[in-house]
């Protein structure tokens, strides 16, 4: 059996999902292998829901963030916690026009000092501004290995993103869109990234229409095994690998066997 992380999704979000149906969908996930779950805040209050939801159940650990897209309205209160493993989602949304770019940027820079200030790693949520966000990135020093979640854009810039050190998630988006920057990967790049769902977002092939859940990394992973050419047990190994690298989640299995030799 193959074991997964899915780094980053909104389980926790009462917007999209009800107390029974995150449940339910978390049996699921146990059944098809991913076994923790990262759930993402994306404002002070949904990170603060994420964590409440992590406290209820051993494997979900928490973020905390606040998404570009709320760059003219927040507050930031975060401290060291239990189960906080990253700051995010953060990053730079050029997508939609009326964007605020120096709102957007001044948030981030708040945030990646916040990363700094906590010792955690982040999760970047970048959209049509790549070039804004490496200039503003450049001017912190002290970021820890992070990740570029739901990556799509150009080959050139998962390039740079890669030379620069970034990790790279890969969610549903990659099964279904035929993304330029996924062509030609070769099996290294295995070391370079983590699976997440993004869940209820960018639902994977083959079960487009219905609501992402994190039982859906199975797909995932599936697709990246074809892409690479290497084995599924490959890619859960590596990318649970890769997660917990740069998360620091714990391995629920040797928690459990230092545990029973403590007792033995
Ligand atoms: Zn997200």
């Amino acid at each position: 059996m193959s074991y997964f992380i899915d780094t980053h999704c909104h389980l926790h979000d009462r917007e999209f999902f009800t107390e029974n149906q995150a449940e339910a969908m978390l049996k699921t996930a146990k059944s098809r292998g991913v076994e923790q779950i990262v759930c993402i805040g994306t404002s002070h209050e949904d990170s603060l829901n994420a964590k409440d939801f992590a406290k209820l159940h051993k494997d979900i650990f928490w973020t905390y963030g606040i998404h570009p897209e709320s760059s003219n309205n927040y507050n930031i209160k975060c401290e060291k916690s239990n189960k906080l493993i990253a700051i995010g989602e953060i990053g730079l949304d050029y997508h939609y026009s009326g964007y605020n770019r120096s709102a957007q940027i001044k948030l981030f820079e708040q945030m990646l000092q916040l990363s700094i200030d906590l010792g955690l790693p982040c999760s970047f949520h970048v959209r049509d501004a790549l070039p804004d966000f490496f200039a503003v990135i450049k001017n912190f020093s002290n970021i820890k290995p992070s990740v570029l979640h739901s990556f799509s854009d150009s080959k050139e810039n998962l390039e740079y993103a890669l030379s620069h050190g970034f990790y790279i998630g890969i969610n549903g988006l990659a099964t279904f869109a035929n993304l330029s920057c996924y062509k030609d990967l070769t099996s290294d790049f295995i070391d370079r990234c983590v699976l997440e769902t993004d869940a209820p977002f960018l639902t994977p092939y083959p079960n487009r229409g219905k609501i992402n859940e994190p039982g859906n990394i199975a797909d995932i992973a599936r697709w990246l095994s074809h892409k690479l050419g290497v084995s599924e047990a490959k890619v859960a190994e590596k990318t649970t690998k890769n997660a917990r690298k740069i998360f620091h989640i714990p391995n629920p299995k040797s928690a459990e066997s230092s545990a029973r030799a403590e007792l033995s």
